[in-house]
């Protein structure tokens, strides 16, 4: 039998000296990245060869332990260990597992920088592992690939030496592992099992190596452990659900002695999830996400299992915003009448990897807005003081600030802009569509830019100097002038425009060269935005995004684009494609504000576009694209809110060019796959050309199409993957085309890559575009 539930530290003594209950606080997962983004620069200079791998672990290890010492000093009590990641926690696991899929070459042993950075970035003879979103954030996790034959073995000892590495600076942790079944239902079945293979059968396989794990934190000296199972938010089967059943009582025994913590995030459970895990013995704790789970205190009104403990996550890890504090202390409180005094632990709807790290290092916000404002930092003080509320030793003035704080938001004047509340009023209900059939308007599109079949382009962005980002900062901090910037983004566009011409592309792109990030760029260009200068939130690898906060009414006080667009087009004879970012995106890409429905932003996000797609318009400009790479990364997760979303998404789009002439080609990009749900409601949003992620998960996209889905707009799945270093030979272009002509008609198909090129260098690009071009030009030649 299990000895009573303790925290990592014995607290009888102080128990005694004071009158308080027990002092329980808790942190899902904190953000690696560091304040100032330490970890992306250390990766970046060893995978440039720049520095060792001696110099990436140093800067890991002095990140890890300020975090730890930033939590204990708090005062949090159950502190996340193995939150730390040099790519991917996802990845970890795999390696953790052993489960390196073989095109690695990986020889046994531990798993080394060569073999991990392999499978997240590939070398040069293998392409990357595929990536995906993680649930419905904007991080991203190397997919683990898995057949009949994998052989798992523990292959990395990391949660091990994390934990032992915090225990050594007297730093006591909870480490935290992504959960075996959860593992299993995000993983993809290996290449040529697709059909036939279910990773989830699998389950009695991976299960030695997690016991493996789990003896070895016994050994030294852990007293819980955290598996992280999100999938149980989603709407599960019962074979599903039966899965965590049979892990956790597997494990039961080797988990004996250990309390355990199993957490999820992001939604509330459904009943038949929410009744399984609470049923589960071997589990101690439960973690459950309070803010977006709006139902889970009715889950936890019907039962909740006696003397376990529930892990309330009130404080948010996917905003921003200042917590309501005594909101929260009264929704734990009646968590406590239901689950008992001491049995609630706070913590973090979710981990903190979400938002962004640290408010401290905000000098430039404005300090009204910043005074609504928390980040991780921040977050873990907030949870720290609902747990000492909670116990009666409430820091009166803390809360005031707080309560003072939110009154402000509440009734600040710079929130409220009362045209565009009427403006998005009228939106609702009505709808927006062009006037002309899909097929009629290609047609009288084609006579105006009269392009050869299969068609080239770009998805807008080239790369990104060292130069361009000084330009930029120079430029944004005064200390060059206008004229000297707008002629070095000038000539910058020239080069660009140049170099496709003689790439001998058919519709063109600026580049961007003036845009840091495609949501910032318009976020600072519209009303109702706030910006960060550290605001960076992890979204794959290295790459980092810095979302805007949009904290007010939206609207656009002046054109956005045109001015460089016009120079772009009179640059060259070829069409030269307008660049927008979508309301959809910018909105999911944003830290968007709590105070009303998230429809009623992107309405108005929608409107501020509307009127940049016709001055675009007016200023000559004949293809205009505008990405919604994050339509689909904001579905929710259960299945019963999706239609609407999808509703006031695909409406959204629809508004920003329901007004254009039908000589006027509406593009629009779309990252990454797993479309083929949501098709129809792509295929709504009637635009006249797609181009979309395709080459990194093996062409999954195509099967919709091949399933008889009618599509008779534009389209570009893309052809090679952009997010690896490696240049995709022609022929490999040919071949992909050439199966995706099996599915598509060469009459809609597009050739162009997944996604923007300002990540890769120009010696990636050049070849690639070239080999790309080529591909296309010798299909022409057979069709
Ligand atoms: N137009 C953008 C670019 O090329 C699109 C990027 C994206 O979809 N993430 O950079
Ligand atoms: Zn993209």
């Amino acid at each position: 039998a299990r000895t009573p539930c303790t925290p990592p530290y014995s607290l009888t003594s102080f128990r005694s000296t004071f009158r308080f209950r027990t002092m329980a606080s808790h942190i899902v997962g904190y953000p690696r990245i560091g304040p100032k983004r330490e970890l992306k620069f250390a990766l970046e200079s060893f995978w440039d060869g720049k520095s060792s791998a001696e110099e990436l672990e140093r800067v890991a290890t002095d990140l890890r332990a300020s975090i730890w010492k930033q939590m204990a000093d708090v005062g949090i009590k159950y502190i996340p260990s193995n939150t730390f990641s040099y790519y991917d926690q996802v990845l970890d696991t795999t390696a953790m597992l052993g489960a390196v899929p073989p095109r690695y070459s990986w020889n046994g042993g531990e798993i080394d920088f060569d073999v991990y950075f392999s499978m997240a970035r590939g070398n040069a003879s293998v392409p990357a592992m595929e990536m995906t979103k993680w649930f419905d954030t904007n991080y991203h996790f190397i997919v683990p690939e898995l057949g009949p034959d994998v052989k798992f073995s523990y292959a990395s000892h990391k949660a091990v030496h994390e934990y032992k590495e915090a225990k050594a600076l007297g730093v006591e942790t909870i480490p935290v592992l992504v959960g075996p079944v959860s593992y299993l239902l995000l993983s993809k079945p290996a290449k040529g099992v697709e059909k036939s293979f279910s990773p989830l059968s699998l389950v009695k396989e991976i299960l030695p190596i997690y016991k493996e794990v789990v003896s070895e934190l016994k050994q030294a000296g852990a007293t819980w452990v955290q598996f992280d199972e999100p999938t149980l938010v989603m709407d599960l089967d019962s074979d599903k659900l039966e899965a965590f059943t049979q892990a956790y009582s597997e494990m039961e025994s080797s988990l004996s002695g250990l309390n355990v913590l199993v957490e999820s995030y992001f939604a509330d459970l459904p009943v038949e999830a929410y009744k399984t895990i609470t049923s589960l013995k071997a589990i101690t704790g439960f973690g459950f996400d309070l803010v977006r789970g709006s139902k889970t205190i009715d889950l936890v009104k019907g039962g909740f299992p006696p003397g376990k403990y529930l892990f309330a996550g009130v404080v948010d890890g996917r905003n921003i915003w200042a917590n309501d504090l005594t909101a929260s202390l009264s929704t734990l409180q009646s968590l406590e009448g239901l689950v008992g005094k001491g049995n609630v632990i706070v913590s973090t709807s979710c981990s903190l990897l979400h938002t962004a790290v640290d408010k401290a290092s905000e000098t430039g916000l404005d300090e009204e807005i910043k005074s609504w404002l928390s980040f991780a930092a921040q977050k873990v003080v907030e949870v720290n003081a609902l747990t000492k509320a909670l116990i009666g030793n409430k820091d009166e003035a803390f809360f005031t600030a707080n309560s003072a704080a939110l009154a402000s938001r509440k009734s600040s004047k710079r929130v409220t802009d009362e045209a565009v509340q009427k403006a998005t009023a009228t939106l609702k209900g009505s709808d927006h569509r062009r006037g002309t059939s899909v097929t009629a308007r290609l047609e009288a599109q084609q006579k105006k830019l009269n392009l050869p079949i299969l068609p080239t382009t770009t998805i807008g962005s080239f790369p990104q100097t060292m130069e361009l980002r000084k330009v930029r900062r120079e430029y944004k901090a005064n200390k060059i002038s206008e004229e000297a910037y707008v002629n070095t983004i000038k000539d910058e566009i020239n080069k660009v425009v140049k170099l496709q011409e003689e790439l001998d592309i058919d519709v063109l792109v600026h580049g961007e060269p003036e845009r840091n990030d495609m949501v910032e760029y318009f976020g600072e260009k519209l009303s109702g935005f706030a910006f960060t200068i550290n605001g960076w939130v992890q979204s794959y690898g290295s790459r980092c995004v810095k979302p805007p906060i949009i904290y007010g009414d939206v609207s656009r006080p002046k054109a956005m684009t045109v001015f460089w667009s016009s120079i772009a087009q009179s640059m060259t004879k070829r069409p030269m494609k307008g660049m927008l970012t979508g309301p959809v995106t910018i909105l999911n890409w944003s830290f968007v504000r709590d105070d009303q429905p998230r429809f009623e932003t992107c309405y108005q996000l929608a409107l501020a576009i509307k009127n940049e797609v016709e001055d675009l318009e007016k200023a000559g400009i004949n293809i205009i694209q505008i990405d919604e790479a994050a339509l689909r990364e904001g579905l929710p997760l259960r299945k019963d809110e999706q239609a609407s979303y999808l509703d006031w998404a695909v409406h959204s789009f629809r508004i920003t060019n329901a007004g254009v002439k039908d000589t006027t080609q509406i593009h629009t990009h779309m990252c990454y796959s797993n479309f083929n749900e949501i098709i129809h409601s792509i295929i709504n949003m009637d635009a006249d050309v797609i181009t979309i992620e395709n080459s990194r998960s093996d062409q999954k996209l195509l099967s919709v199409f091949r399933d008889g889905v009618k599509y008779s707009a534009g389209i570009g799945p893309g052809v090679y993957d952009i997010h690896s270093p490696r240049v995709p030979s022609k022929e490999e272009i040919v071949e992909r085309i050439n199966k995706t002509l099996g599915v598509l008609g060469s009459n809609v198909l597009w050739v162009n890559p997944d996604c923007g090129l300002k990540t890769r260098k120009y010696s990636e690009v050049n070849p690639a575009l070239s080999n790309m071009v080529a591909a296309a030009k010798h299909l022409r030649t057979q069709l």
